[in-house]
């Protein structure tokens, strides 16, 4: 007998609204803030372009695809199944380049405007040597589980500024490597993430020249991640894509702190409002968002409380408390929150590189138990029933976002891989 253990639980979200209620709201986020960051992604795309070569075909646009994949065994029948591929975004590697970048590109416009950086209004000012002169100054600090390191350290070290990244323990040391042969410095935390922040943050405010990224409140992030809502929008349209009452679509994001997913949930709801359905997924040993949504009296509850261990190969996600930031925006736009067994992420790693080849990294396998959510379970069922998708069900579309992995050094992928494997196949 094997002994692996999948396993899938969904928690309904029970202050979803319906998109009337929450889109007049006026405090926190606004649609207006997530074009200024679209805006603000595009004014810089020369500038991407010419520092990463990687982007002269998108012309300085870091985007990723959406790409059709066969159905696992387990998911039910559908319009049809896809990846948002943020895998292979460019630069970063993950879901945290949006974000991360918009929230240094908006630092920069800071400088810009105060040290007169573009007097030609041109962002390739930026490269001339006094420009440079001033950026050097400039020190970019986070505190990271690895992905938003290399994001933020990336484009930072590339625009000239110092990057000084704070690791937490689970952080992978080919992504402290990676970050170092770029010029930015690591520093080694041997707690977990939470600490980490803290003391990225306490280092970053005791000093003018440096600018905190501040993954748990930080607003510029949020905007960042957002930007994905309208791309995605254009995607689904040129694929054809039908979204609407009788085509309803549901997503399903890999949360950490849940700025990402919560952002990228933003703007998919400003696109598509009521019939778009999105959920996070987590590790069942570092599920704080779903602890958080179902302790709203408590405030920053830490997993530790409830008797989680953070305890996951998913890095990603590794995170002990939800950004409250994200929380306050995911009340009346989430739809649910699946927590998963450790063992779906390996699986599903090797089944997604068999059925459809392609290559991701544990944390955004944890997408792909989305749909068995909504298929295989009581709760899954009930969100069907109270919001009348059932006989819509056979033409609903499915995305699964595939948030990390491109960068990762083939031999680490290969165990991943054949524990995945020794699974299947036990
Ligand atoms: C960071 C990350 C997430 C989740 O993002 P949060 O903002 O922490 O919720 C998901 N997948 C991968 C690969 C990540 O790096």
């Amino acid at each position: 007998m094997s002994d692996l253990r999948l396993s899938v639980n969904l928690v309904l979200n029970d202050e979803l609204q319906r998109a009337t209620e929450y889109y007049h709201q006026t405090s926190g986020v606004t649609s207006t803030m997530v074009q200024t960051a679209k805006e603000r992604l595009e004014r810089y795309a020369p500038l991407l372009a010419y520092l990463f070569p990687e982007l002269e075909k998108t012309h300085g646009i870091i985007e990723s695809p959406l790409m059709p994949i066969k159905a696992f065994s387990d998911y039910g029948e559908a319009g049809g199944y896809w990846l948002k591929g943020d895998h292979a975004l460019a630069v970063a590697g993950s879901v945290k380049a949006r974000g991360g970048i918009h929230e240094v590109l908006e630092f920069v416009d800071r400088l810009s405007e105060e040290y007169c950086l573009m007097p030609n209004n041109s962002v390739i000012d930026l490269l001339s040597e006094r420009s440079l002169e001033v950026l050097n100054k400039y020190k970019v600090t986070v505190g990271s589980t690895g992905n938003l390191g290399m994001s933020v350290g990336i484009i930072s070290a590339a625009l000239g500024m110092q990057a000084v990244i704070h690791m937490s323990t689970e952080a992978k040391e080919w992504k402290k490597q990676r970050l170092r042969d770029r010029g930015a410095m690591v520093i080694e935390h041997d707690g977990d993430y939470a600490l980490a922040v803290e003391e990225g943050r306490e280092e970053a405010l005791a000093d003018a020249f440096s600018h905190f990224v501040d993954d748990e409140q930080s607003i510029s992030l949020f905007c960042g991640y957002a930007v994905a809502g309208s791309r995605l929008k254009a995607q689904i349209d040129e694929l054809g894509i039908q979204v609407d009452a009788e085509h309803p679509l549901f997503v399903y994001i890999p949360c950490g702190v849940g700025g990402a997913p919560g952002g990228i949930t933003y703007g998919l709801k400003g696109e598509f409002g009521d019939y778009v359905h999105v959920f996070f997924v987590e590790p069942e040993d570092s599920s704080c968002f779903a602890v958080q949504m179902t302790h709203l009296e408590q405030p920053n509850i830490s997993i530790y409380d409830v008797g989680q261990k953070n305890d996951t190969e998913a890095d990603g996600l590794a995170v002990p408390v939800a950004s409250q930031l994200a929380v306050k925006e995911m009340r009346p736009r989430l739809s649910g929150v699946v927590v998963i067994g450790e063992d779906n992420l390996m699986r599903d790693l090797y089944l997604l590189k068999e059925q459809s080849d392609i290559q991701i990294e544990p944390s955004a396998a944890a997408a792909l138990s989305g749909p068995r959510a909504i298929f295989n379970t009581p709760e899954g069922a009930a969100y069907i029933e109270k919001h009348g998708l059932a006989e819509h069900m056979p033409r609903a579309n499915h995305i699964v976002w595939a948030t990390g992995g491109s960068f990762m050094p083939e031999d680490e992928y290969k165990a991943f891989w054949k524990r995945g494997k020794a699974m299947v196949k036990a």
